[in-house]
């Protein structure tokens, strides 16, 4: 018989029901819950970080690919900006190999407001 903060139980449990775990809740709590961050101005838009990726899922494109952008903001940054990196979040783990491969220190690790 083992003994928790609720008192005494038997070892094995049999009044448990067997659920479907939500593979988006799955996702969500797996992960740390980080995001990769970029200061523009100190990238030299090496593509280092593309290259060193292992899931391949952070990607510099072409600023016209958002040039159809509604939003003023977005598209002002179409306009301006040499490249706009695009990080699969789906894909990406939070390793940081890409934060510590970036030549120009560009890249960053950030922790998600609230966690
Ligand atoms: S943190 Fe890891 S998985 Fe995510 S974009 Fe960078 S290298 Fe790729
Ligand atoms: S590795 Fe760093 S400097 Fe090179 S393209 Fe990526 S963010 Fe820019």
């Amino acid at each position: 018989m083992g003994k928790t903060d609720r008192g005494e139980h038997p070892l094995m449990f049999d009044d448990y029901t067997v659920d479907t775990v939500d593979a988006q809740w799955l996702q969500e709590r797996v992960k740390p819950k980080r995001h990769i961050g970029l200061t523009a101005e100190l990238c030299i838009l090496c593509r280092a970080c593309e290259d060193v990726c292992p899931w391949e899922c952070i990607y510099m494109m072409d600023p016209a690919v958002i040039r159809d952008a509604t939003n003023p903001e977005i598209k002002s940054l179409a306009e301006t900006s040499g490249a706009v990196f695009i990080i699969d979040d789906a894909e990406c783990t939070r390793c940081a190999i890409c934060v510590e491969r970036c030549p120009s220190d560009a890249l960053w690790l950030g922790r998600v407001e609230g966690y």
